[in-house]
């Protein structure tokens, strides 16, 4: 199974309550799949074959979109992030071929599993936009299904024309941001930061519903100064729903050994709890929805230490009773 990288959500053990959170958030703020309400037209089109490059599927996600999600992970990524956990995709020449109609039929095997509460298919990377004819027969494979569709992505590597193919069979967009910072977009990444804010117009211009991912790393994207940009970027997009914060952590760097390659943030710790906290309140704070697997963390240390004081309160209740 690939690792979860920033293209995806960060740590295995929560994922299936990360994957209730993001589904109730979603329904929380809107319903992105209302267009399914009305049939696609090619549901009676031929939807042709297509042949890409992926580096593994996975069945059944309850993260990357709403639902349960069946997940292609393409080959192939222009980026050269820092923290990236699957550097193995990077190559396109690497991965596996396969056809859009092989994937159909392993998606169509467990269809029924997937529709329930709006789920589907998320292509992810990897970069899925460097494939976009392959993407897109994918996305229309799920529709004549009846599933929904999400794209994880960096919106790099790519053209307008790869987003004019695969974004009018997108239902809502994963897109992870990076920095707000140019400069440090490029250290972090490799590339301009221009790119991701073409991207970013287009989806304001075609109102496409998408969740903002941002690593948060300390010294690197953490500063208030940091946050404050975000916060100003989050709200000029009138349809995104919300930011999907992620805590920096080296689940991938095993891979980066493997593959020979230097890691380069060997020295970076996770960023603390109570800081991973702060962002999240200052963000909430300036009116920003917000999924973190920290809120999560602080409900549970909550009621853990509510239930320690009903206990003692308890214990002395009693004690006194008895004397
Ligand atoms: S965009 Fe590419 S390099 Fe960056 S984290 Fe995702 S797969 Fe890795």
């Amino acid at each position: 199974m690939l690792a979860r990288g920033w293209c995806a959500v960060p740590a295995a053990a929560a994922v299936l309550q990360h994957g209730l959170r993001y589904l109730a958030a979603h329904a929380a703020v809107q319903d992105p799949f209302q267009q399914h309400q009305q049939p696609h037209s090619h549901d009676i089109v031929p939807i042709l074959e297509v042949k890409g490059r992926i580096h593994s599927t996975e069945s059944f996600s309850t993260i990357d979109g709403p639902g349960v999600r069946f997940l292609v992970f393409t080959q192939g990524c222009g980026m050269r992030c820092l923290f990236c956990s699957n550097p193995d995709t990077w190559t396109i020449s690497g991965g596996e071929m396969v056809s859009s109609k092989e994937i159909a039929a392993q998606i169509r095997s467990v269809a029924p599993y997937l529709k329930p509460q709006g789920g589907g298919v998320t292509c992810s990377g990897g970069e899925p936009l460097l494939q976009p004819d392959f993407v897109s027969a994918i996305f229309q494979e799920a529709h004549a299904m009846g599933l929904t569709t999400c794209l994880d992505t960096t919106g790099q590597g790519s053209k307008h024309h790869h987003w004019d193919k695969v974004l009018p069979v997108t239902d809502m967009v994963l897109f992870c941001i990076k920095s707000l910072d140019p400069q440090r977009y490029t250290d972090l990444t490799g590339l301009k930061q221009q790119g991701a804010l073409r991207f970013a117009a287009e989806l304001k211009a075609q109102g496409i519903p998408f969740w903002l991912r941002y690593v948060l790393m300390p010294g690197m994207t953490d500063a208030p100064a940091d946050i404050d940009k975000l916060t100003e970027f989050a709200l000029q997009q009138p349809s995104l729903q919300g930011i999907e914060l992620l805590p920096y952590h080296q689940l991938g760097v095993n891979k980066w050994h493997a593959l020979g390659i230097k890691y380069p943030l060997e020295k970076m710790q996770p960023p603390p709890l109570a800081d991973t906290l702060a962002v999240v309140d200052r963000l909430e704070a300036a009116g920003v929805n917000v999924i973190c697997d920290a809120k999560r963390l602080r409900r549970e240390a909550a009621a853990k230490e509510a239930a320690a004081s009903a206990a003692a309160a308890s214990a002395n209740a009693a004690k006194e009773a008895s004397g």
